[in-house]
Formats: structure tokens, sequence, C-alpha cells
């Protein structure tokens, strides 16, 4: 049994190559795939119901399940998708205030290696990385679910999407090319990866990088990130203005702010005098409180301040809204209390 979600034109045709039928229903099923998200072949009701007979006894749809779904009083929805081999992963839809933007989160593995102190996520380690097809049907889900249709794309689910970036990428073109959404409106996430950023940039990738900075030197950062460790900052900081030097692309600066450890006023000037040469916007997360640690959010005011000196140094900062904040919307929590 063939899974149709996730299959290029190319490969539908394969399909309906060996039903005998012509390139011209290939081209029928990819639209009712990705721009009407069917959930069943019996609604591509432009092929004949002979037709579809044929095509139920060798394809489906989907072999995604929605294990879990949240609403959250802010129009947040967030999924709990489990894949054949019984595995889960989360995948948010976010609805910003100009409802013609709607933002699905998607997650690039299961588990994660990289062991963030903050993150439920990587409390439970790796477990595998998610096929380019796992990765589009978390999309596609969505679109069937709501009946919405997806215009942007962000890597910020489970996973460490550079670590598993031949996947990444391949779903990125899917992205672009059979849902028709713009590189611009994609973005990645790293938790700091060098070699995989300079990659990147000699690709010459025209979506954003979001990096998760959250420290304002290595001590701290060692402290939150165990990666840094391995690809500290001082290296980092080189192959960021690589990546900006060779893309022209400017960078997001994700950076947590968690109380009295990285919101402090010599924070502020350390990370001002890091970003000083970088292309780049900042983008503070308030961090969101998981189950087995110490750390606290600061108080709106603290966040107001470390955003109002930040801005001091000429960039461009936002805090995160938070959103489904009802719903365990932060990074692994819920397939955490589910599992
Ligand atoms: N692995 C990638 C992408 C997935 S995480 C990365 O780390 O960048 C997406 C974002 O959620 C990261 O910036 C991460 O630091 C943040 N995050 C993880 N746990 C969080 C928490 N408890 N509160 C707020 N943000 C969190
Ligand atoms: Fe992995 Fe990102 Fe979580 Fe760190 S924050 S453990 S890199 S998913």
């Amino acid at each position: 049994m063939k899974t149709l979600s996730g299959l290029n034109l190319s490969e539908i045709e394969e399909i309906t190559n060996s039903l005998g039928a012509s390139k011209f229903r290939a081209r029928q099923i990819h639209n009712w795939i990705y721009l009407k998200s069917v959930k069943e072949i019996d609604e591509m009701t432009d092929l004949s119901i002979k037709f579809r007979d044929e095509l139920k006894k060798v394809a489906q749809v989907t072999d995604i399940k929605i294990k879990v779904k949240q609403i959250s009083s802010d129009g947040t929805i967030k999924y709990l998708l489990e894949f054949p081999d019984g595995e889960c992963v989360e995948t948010v839809l976010m609805r910003f205030d100009n409802r013609a933007n709607l933002t699905a989160c998607v997650s690039s593995q299961v588990g994660c290696a990289v062991n963030c102190s903050f993150c439920a996520t990587g409390k439970r380690g790796f477990i595998r990385n998610l096929t380019y097809k796992e990765i589009v049907e978390q999309v596609l889900t969505i679109q069937r679910d709501t009946g919405l249709k997806v215009t942007n794309v962000v890597f910020m689910g489970q996973g460490e999407p550079l670590l598993n970036l031949e996947n990444v990428l391949k779903a990125m073109e899917i992205f672009n090319e059979n849902f028709q959404i713009g590189a611009r409106r994609l973005t990645v996430s790293t938790s700091g990866i060098i070699p995989k950023i300079r990659e990147l940039a000699d690709l010459d990738m025209q979506s954003t990088l979001a990096l998760s900075l959250h420290a304002p030197n290595h001590e701290t950062r060692l402290k939150l990130m165990p990666i840094e460790g391995k690809y500290p900052m001082d290296e980092l900081h080189k192959a960021l203005k690589y990546y900006v030097d060779k893309t022209g692309r400017r960078i997001t600066i994700e950076y947590l702010l968690i109380k009295d450890l990285n919101d402090t006023i010599q924070a502020v000037k350390e990370l001002a005098a890091y970003l000083k040469d970088i292309k780049c916007n900042i983008n503070l997360i308030p961090y969101n409180p998981t189950e087995k640690n110490d750390y606290e959010r600061p108080s709106g005011k603290s966040i107001m301040q470390f955003k109002s000196l930040m801005e001091h140094s000429g960039k461009k900062v936002t805090v995160r809204l938070e959103r489904g904040a009802d719903i365990d919307a932060a990074c692994g929590q819920l397939r955490g209390k589910v599992q």
C-alpha cells in the first residue's frame, strides 16, 4: 500500500502508470493532496468512481494518526502525531493577528541529542530522524484537519534540524515547489551546528536561519547548552559572519530569557557586543517552565527592560508572543506528558 502524501508528481505518475491511467490523472491527484488537502481518495471527485476504486486498492492518502489535539484560547492548535512505527512528534499551528498568516511549527526528529537543560525534548534523548515525507506530512495533516492553507513553516518543533539536514532540505524544497510556500516563508532554527551553518551558507540558502543563542558568554551558554562545549560561541561568531556575507541574509537570533541567569544588564552589554558586527534581528523568548528544572521566567517588567536596553544597540528586537500557554505548547511538553 502506497501513501500518497509526500510523493512528488513523478512518484504519483508511477502509480497512475501502473494502473494504466494518464499523466493528467497524476496531476489531479497531486492537486487534491497538496492544494485541496483531502483526507480520502473518495473526495477526489474529478476521478471516476471506477478509477478511485482501483487507486484505493494500491494507495491511501496518509498513514499518520492524530493522537492528541489541543486547541488554545488564542487559536493555537497543538497536535501529537503518530507514525506507523508508533513514534510521536509534536506539530503546532499558530495564527497571528493577521489571519492571512498561518505558521506551522514542525519537528525534524523524534527526540533530540543536543540535550539543552531547559528543553523538554532534550530530556528524553534522541530516538530517530524524520524522513522528509514525515516532515511534509505534518503540514499536510494540519491542512487536512483544519481545511486551511499553511503559509509559513518554522523548524522549531522537536529535534535539531541541522543534524537531519538532508531530509530538512528536501522537505523545504517540497514546501517550496508543491505547497507554493516561498523560501522566505521558511525558517530553520538551530542550536548552532557550525559545519552545517557553513554548508547552508555555501548552498546560498534563501530561507531564514534562526540561531538559538540564549546566552551572552561561553560560561552561561555551557550551562544551558552542552553543545557549547563542541561548538563554542567564538567559532559560532565566525560561522554566522560567514553566513551573512555569503547569503546577504539577516539572521534571527533567538534568546531565551531566564530569570537572574541571562536577563541582567551585564548580559545585555555582552550580548550587544557579541552581535555588534552581525546582521541580525533579535527575538526574545521568555522561558516557558517545564517540569524538571529550577529555571524561572523573568517578570514582564524585566523582559521589557531587557528589550529596550537591547534596542539601544540598534538592532530590531521582538518578544515572542506566548502562544498556547494553556496547552503545553513549549517544545516537547505534550509528548512528554502523554508518553
Ligand atoms: N533544535 C532547534 C529547534 C527546535 S527548538 C533549536 O534549538 O533551535 C525551538 C526553540 O524553542 C529553540 O529556540 C529552543 O531554545 C526553544 N525552547 C525550548 N524549550 C523551551 C522552553 N522551555 N521555553 C521556551 N523556549 C524553549
Ligand atoms: Fe534539541 Fe533544540 Fe531542545 Fe536543544 S532546544 S534539546 S537543540 S530541540
